[in-house]
């Protein structure tokens, strides 16, 4: 499961615990992404943090990791090159990549599809806010094979890094949204001070 993780919150935990055993997964590997392309509107937090947070979160889990290999290749992420890194780490196992509803058109539109398909299987997870099946997927997902997508309705949460930033910003709680070493981590951190200002004045 790829992402920015900045921070981690309970909707990626959910969403890896729920498609983990629908799948009847052995492991989920977090990889929080390098300094990501499609946010380069904001600064996002340290890749080390980003880093940190993931492994805090996910550490009581036996089934849950934590790879390192977008953030070490050092450049903006694309999901081929996890993938390939993945697939060598792991030779013979057979990959799924979780993402969710509003990351799922992006991932798949810009990239190609025959390569990243023949990595990996995805799966789509329910996010409220987002259309699963959206329009502008329909087409594409008709003329797949099967199996090389698979859409799963997750319990929702209705929770956001974005918000979790603006919250801290705000001197607002994040308990409860993000595991309590998480809610640590940031204050320790000082991560998001001056999150909720800066996003509210570019509104
Ligand atoms: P931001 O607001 O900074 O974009 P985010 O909450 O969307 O953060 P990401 O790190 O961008 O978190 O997301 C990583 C992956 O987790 C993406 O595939 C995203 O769609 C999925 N995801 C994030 N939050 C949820 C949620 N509440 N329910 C289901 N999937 C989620
Ligand atoms: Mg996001």
């Amino acid at each position: 499961m790829g992402g920015t993780f900045d921070p981690i919150h309970h909707g990626h935990l959910v969403a890896a615990s729920e498609v983990a055993d629908r799948f009847d997964l052995d492991e989920v590997i977090f990889v929080p992404t390098g300094r990501p392309w499609q946010k380069n509107d904001r600064s996002v937090s340290p890749p080390e943090d980003r880093y940190l947070m993931t492994v805090v979160a996910t550490a009581s889990n036996p089934r849950f990791s934590v790879s390192r290999v977008d953030i070490d290749r050092g450049k903006p992420t694309y999901t081929v090159d996890t993938l390939r890194d993945l697939a060598r780490q792991h030779p013979g196992d057979e990959l799924y990549f979780i993402t969710g509803a509003d990351a799922l058109g992006s991932i798949l539109g810009w990239q190609d599809w025959q390569e990243l398909f023949g990595l990996a299987r995805f799966v789509g997870v329910s996010r409220p806010g987002y259309e699963l099946e959206a329009d502008h997927l329909a087409d594409y997902l008709a003329r797949l094979p099967r199996d090389v997508l698979t859409l799963v309705e997750i319990p929702a949460l209705a929770i956001s890094s974005t918000e979790c930033r603006r919250r801290s910003g705000e001197g607002r709680p994040v308990w409860y949204l993000v595991p309590d070493g998480v809610v640590q981590y940031i204050s320790k951190r000082n991560l998001y001070r001056s999150a909720g200002a800066a996003e509210r004045d570019t509104v």
